[in-house]
């Protein structure tokens, strides 16, 4: 592998391929042959800001662009520098747009780089961008690069600065009334070479460094902020914030939470798994009453995915219960599951509290639940996690209802329809 030897300079060759996001809309917009001419245009800027870059069109929406520079992370800069570029409004036929581009590129020291090998990586970083929505720009000479957990840590606090750190919201809906009750928020990382990382990545690491306590604080300030926003919209649901156990007994950050929500104004609520409350019970269970008096309302985690224990159930000031998505995701093609979960709902309710299934996939997981009496669902049947503004739309849209009704909706809808033509 290459290594950067001291009094040389290792430069580096990129090939970036970025495709107009949206460019279906605006050919409806612009008509066909502008279109075609747009991507002429968005070449013509990138060349006059950037001379040491060379840009090709390699289709109608589509473009080549290749260049050398001294390390990988001027090239990620150049990239972001690209996509800024073209965020500039432009100016068609007296009309003003504005473009987006999606990229995904690789960079390779001069002397390690093959030019076929080289393609297909950039092809597979713009599949990849596609994929999950965000610019992936890659180190060929480094592809494990943000694999690195103690890496990723040191970078984590920049990360936040930076605002590549970001939340995704998923609704959890009541069954009955199928209406939207609350959200979850899951944290993402846009990491600028690695693309977006899941937080299996990088949490349990920022647990190990002590990194998870700041992070956390980040996340429920954002949270706050975002929950304030949802209610001047009309939809005042709490949204609830996962808390990693090894916080639980930690009195800084309990102090510096409390703080924030009591400040905050707004509905949030926690979860955490008993597993967390486990390692230490005691103080764990009193931080838990602390939250509890403050507002918060509290939810039982991933429920029969680790250690259990009754008598601590019973002492948590929890009002909801969520049975982890392993038994949910199985629900109908398991023997053993369905009586899991129908025990599940009803030793909740027995304590008084509300059940949420979590995985729900599908219409018939959703309707063995709906009979079994559990009270919330959630997962990719409603809605993938999702940012926040699209999460908005998903509430004005009510889309949650046309998602729960499945296929019986729209055959419905076909026979409305027929009567009436
Ligand atoms: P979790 O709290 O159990 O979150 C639910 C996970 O299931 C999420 O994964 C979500 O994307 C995924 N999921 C939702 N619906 C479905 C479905 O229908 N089917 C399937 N197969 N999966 C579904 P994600 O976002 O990757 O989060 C993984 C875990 O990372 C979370 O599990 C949570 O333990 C942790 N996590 C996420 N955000 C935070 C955070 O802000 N702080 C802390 N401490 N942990 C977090
Ligand atoms: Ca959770
Ligand atoms: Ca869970």
């Amino acid at each position: 592998m290459p290594t950067d030897v001291p009094g040389h300079r290792v430069t580096y060759r990129f090939i970036l391929l970025a495709e107009l996001e949206d460019f279906v809309t605006l050919r409806r917009s612009v008509g066909v042959s502008r279109a075609r001419l747009v991507i002429d245009d968005v070449v013509a800027r990138l060349v006059a800001a950037l001379p040491l870059v060379r840009a090709d069109r390699s289709g109608q929406a589509a473009l080549e662009l290749s260049f050398e520079c001294e390390s990988s992370n001027e090239g990620v800069a150049i990239a972001e520098r690209m996509r800024a570029i073209i965020a500039e409004p432009f100016d068609l036929d007296g009309e003003t747009y504005h473009l987006s581009l999606r990229i995904g590129g690789i960079g390779a020291p001069m002397f390690d780089s093959d030019e076929l090998q080289l393609i297909e990586a950039a092809e597979q970083a713009l599949a990849d961008a596609r994929e999950i929505g965000s610019d992936v720009v890659r180190d060929l000479a480094n592809p494990s690069a943000g694999d690195d957990p103690v890496q990723l840590m040191r970078e984590l606090p920049e990360a936040i600065a930076a605002g590549q750190i970001f939340l995704q919201y998923q609704p959890k809906v009541r069954v009955r009334q199928q209406e939207v009750v609350s959200a979850e928020a899951l944290v993402r990382w846009r990491h600028p070479v690695r693309g977006l990382i899941l937080p299996g990545m990088f949490i349990e690491a920022a647990e190990r460094s002590g990194a998870i306590g700041i992070l956390t604080l980040w996340i429920i300030e954002r949270v706050i902020a975002d929950q304030r926003a949802l209610a001047a919209q009309g939809h005042d649901i709490p949204i609830f914030i996962n808390i990693s156990g090894i916080l639980l007994s930690d009195g800084g950050f309990v102090h510096d939470a409390c703080a924030l929500v009591s400040a905050g104004g707004a509905k949030i609520g926690f979860e955490i798994t008993e597993t967390a409350v486990i390692r230490d019970p005691e103080s764990a269970i009193a931080n838990l009453r602390m939250f509890a008096a403050i507002g918060v309302p509290l939810a039982i985690d991933d429920y029969g995915a680790g250690l259990s224990s009754l008598a601590y159930l019973k002492r948590l000031p929890a009002s909801e219960l969520k049975i982890d998505k392993l038994f949910v995701t199985q629900l109908t093609s398991s023997n053993r599951d369905p009586l899991i979960v129908r025990s599940t709902i009803d030793l909740a309710h027995a304590l008084d509290m509300e059940v949420t299934a979590e995985g729900v996939e599908t219409p018939a997981a959703l309707a063995l639940l709906s009979v079994m009496g559990c009270d919330m669902v959630q997962g990719f049947l409603i809605s993938r996690p999702i940012e926040f503004a699209a999460f908005l739309s998903f509430l004005a849209e009510e889309r949650h209802v046309a998602a729960m009704a499945g296929p019986r909706l729209s055959f419905r809808r076909n026979e409305g329809q027929w009567k009436v033509g």
